[in-house]
């Protein structure tokens, strides 16, 4: 049966909902030449085409993308900004421990920059920067949460370490026992505004963007590459990747990501009164130490966007009508009614899927395909909506073979990610796992010891 909660819901992201989308851009038509061509109009190909047109302005940047901008990952997320590139201070630490301090200086610089990009265009995307809180759910993660506050401030972050009460008092639920508080350079973002904000100074700095203009067959003649789409070709001497997790005919790409749909809802504005009944009054968005992750935020106009139900379909054939179904988001209506048991009143507006671009380093990366002429960029499992700007930097130095750049010299850029195993053992892989997220906690035994396992096998959980 549907949860009452979910009588008038719209399955479709709440960010998009909006009369502010702007007009679609024509398709690619007939035959034309660019400097370069970007693939995929998410944050990760808009960052790339500005980026591109501002580095040389007399070269023609194209940048073609197979539907709207922002209709994939770029238009679903909760919009909580972190400074980190690497998902992370402890997966920094896990992947590339000796580049730890370069690496946190680039994620610093990166959010700097974004911030002036966003004044420069006068991007205007319901920017909050109220920091990032992780909660834990179970007394035995508070332990967890210290090891992490002690790595941020060797690192020098402005944390604060959280009892359960210091914790309930920011943000009250009853599932927490404590939490830790990033106050710096993190916060809130209206995705849909920053992408549509994107398209707007991309378009103004001259950028010539398509849209429904999937990329269909891409060959080499002669020193150029040449891309199809249904109604037209460019010719080019570079072409910059940036389509997540979709399949774009490259087998190399889809061994290194893999694609995880996460599934999130928006309650209707929360009344005054629902809303003190939760605090909140800091407004951060928040995580838990769940192994099956939740994860929140409010809204400009007080909504909790709330999300963290994981699904995996096999050979990535993703099932649309999986996202329409309320069935689908059965385990996330209870655990926000868990987190939250004093919202018993409150309804869901919208309910939405969209792709993790899920790799095993759990951060972005960078790979090169036909000699150099083409790179890759994707990866940011789950947390790319600052960190995609500067996929963009790392992947256009790598195209121009910009070998100075400060990254170009660290792991980041020089090495690649692991493939993950293809065809059934991934299917098989992601079932298990996903059957063992559910009760991983609570319950321990077979399930504790397999995520234990996976985690042990370089993959990030
Ligand atoms: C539910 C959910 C919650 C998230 N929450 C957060 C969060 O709170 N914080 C955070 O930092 N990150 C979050 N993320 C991750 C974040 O949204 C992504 O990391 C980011 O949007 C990736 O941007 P992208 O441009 O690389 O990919 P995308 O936005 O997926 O862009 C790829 C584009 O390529 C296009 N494309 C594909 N194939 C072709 C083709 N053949 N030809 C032309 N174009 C093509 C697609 O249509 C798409 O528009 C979340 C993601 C999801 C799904």
């Amino acid at each position: 049966m549907t949860h009452p909660a979910f009588a008038n819901t719209r399955f479709f992201p709440f960010w998009l909902d909006s009369p502010a989308a702007p007009a679609v851009e024509p398709e690619l038509r007939g035959e034309r030449r660019a400097g370069v061509v970007v693939i995929g109009g998410g944050f990760t190909g808009l960052w790339a085409a500005i980026q591109a047109k501002e580095a040389d302005p007399r070269q023609e940047v194209v940048l073609i993308e197979a539907g709207k901008v922002a209709h994939g990952a770029s238009g679903r997320p909760c919009g909580i900004i972190s400074t980190s590139i690497m998902h992370g201070l402890a997966n920094a630490a896990r992947v590339f421990p000796k580049d730890i301090d370069q690496l946190e200086e680039l994620g610093r610089l990166n959010l700097d920059g974004f911030q002036r990009d966003l004044e420069r265009f006068g991007i205007d995307a319901d920017v909050e920067w109220n920091g990032e809180l992780t909660a834990a759910i179970e007394p035995g993660h508070v332990d967890v949460l210290r090891e992490d506050y002690e790595l941020h401030l060797e690192h020098g972050h402005d944390m604060l370490l959280l009892d359960a009460g210091e914790a309930r008092a920011q943000i009250d639920s009853p599932l927490f026992h404590g939490a830790l508080w990033g106050r710096q350079r993190s916060g809130t973002i209206h995705p849909a505004k920053l992408a549509w904000g994107l398209k707007a100074a991309a378009l103004k700095v001259g950028v010539k963007l398509y849209e429904n203009s999937p990329l269909e067959r891409i060959v080499e003649e002669g020193q150029d590459l040449v891309l199809h789409t249904p109604v037209g070709v460019v010719r080019t001497a570079r072409a910059f990747f940036a389509t997540g997790c979709a399949k774009v005919g490259i087998g190399d790409i889809n061994r290194r990501v893999m694609n995880v749909q996460d599934h999130i809802m928006a309650t209707e504005p929360l009344t005054a009164e629902q809303l003190a009944r939760v605090g909140w009054q800091n407004r951060q968005g928040f995580y838990d130490t769940r192994t099956q992750l939740n994860y929140g935020r409010l809204t400009k106009d007080n909504r909790i966007i709330f999300g963290g139900s994981v699904t995996y379909h096999y050979g990535e054939h993703t099932d649309p009508d999986e996202n329409r179904r309320p069935e689908t988001y059965a385990g996330l209506v209870d655990a926000f009614f868990k987190t939250f048991p004093q919202l018993h009143d409150v309804k869901f507006s919208h309910a939405w899927g969209g792709p993790i671009d899920y790799c095993s380093r759990g951060s972005v990366f960078v790979t090169r395909y036909f000699g150099g002429k083409a790179v890759f960029v994707a990866g940011y499992t789950g947390f790319g909506v600052a960190a995609s700007r500067f996929g963009a930097t790392m992947g256009l130095n790598t195209l121009f073979g910009r070998k100075d750049a400060p990254e170009q010299k660290l792991d980041i850029a020089r090495k690649g990610t692991a493939w993950i195993p293809p065809g059934i053992l991934r299917w098989l892989g992601a079932k298990i796992t996903f059957i063992a997220f559910d009760g991983a906690d609570a319950e321990g035994g077979w399930k504790r010891a397999w995520i234990k396992s996976v985690k042990a096998l370089g993959f990030p959980m």
